[in-house]
């Protein structure tokens, strides 16, 4: 399944408003900027229990799709504690943040 957009250089850690300055994330050259897609279809965890989601998010160190903190499955999170896998990015049209679950940084595309 080809992405719609071309690869992303990366990302780097995002100034958050609200959040205290100065956050670092120690995972970000392991990050696979096009995982996931958002042809993925949903969450398959709530589809496999018959409920809704609200958001998606893509993890990306291997690309599993699970639906946001704001969502009743929560299957994004359950994947990071799960797997371990720290960063998760939004599936959401127009967004390009992602998430690091484990330092708790809010990350953006690296502008390069
Ligand atoms: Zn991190
Ligand atoms: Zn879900
Ligand atoms: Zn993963």
């Amino acid at each position: 399944m080809a992405p719609h957009e071309a690869a992303e250089p990366g990302w780097i850690v995002a100034e958050d408003g609200g959040r205290p300055e100065g956050r670092s994330c120690s995972h970000l050259e392991h990050a696979v900027p096009e995982a996931g897609s958002a042809d993925a279809g949903g969450c398959a965890e709530c589809l496999a229990q018959g409920i809704s989601w609200v958001h998606l998010r893509a993890c990306l160190t291997c690309g599993h799709v699970g639906c946001c903190d704001s969502s009743r499955g929560r299957h994004a999170t359950a994947h990071y504690e799960q797997s371990g896998h720290p960063l998760a990015r939004s599936l959401e049209a127009g967004e390009t943040w992602a998430w690091c679950y484990s330092d708790e940084a809010f990350l953006r595309p690296d502008p390069r």
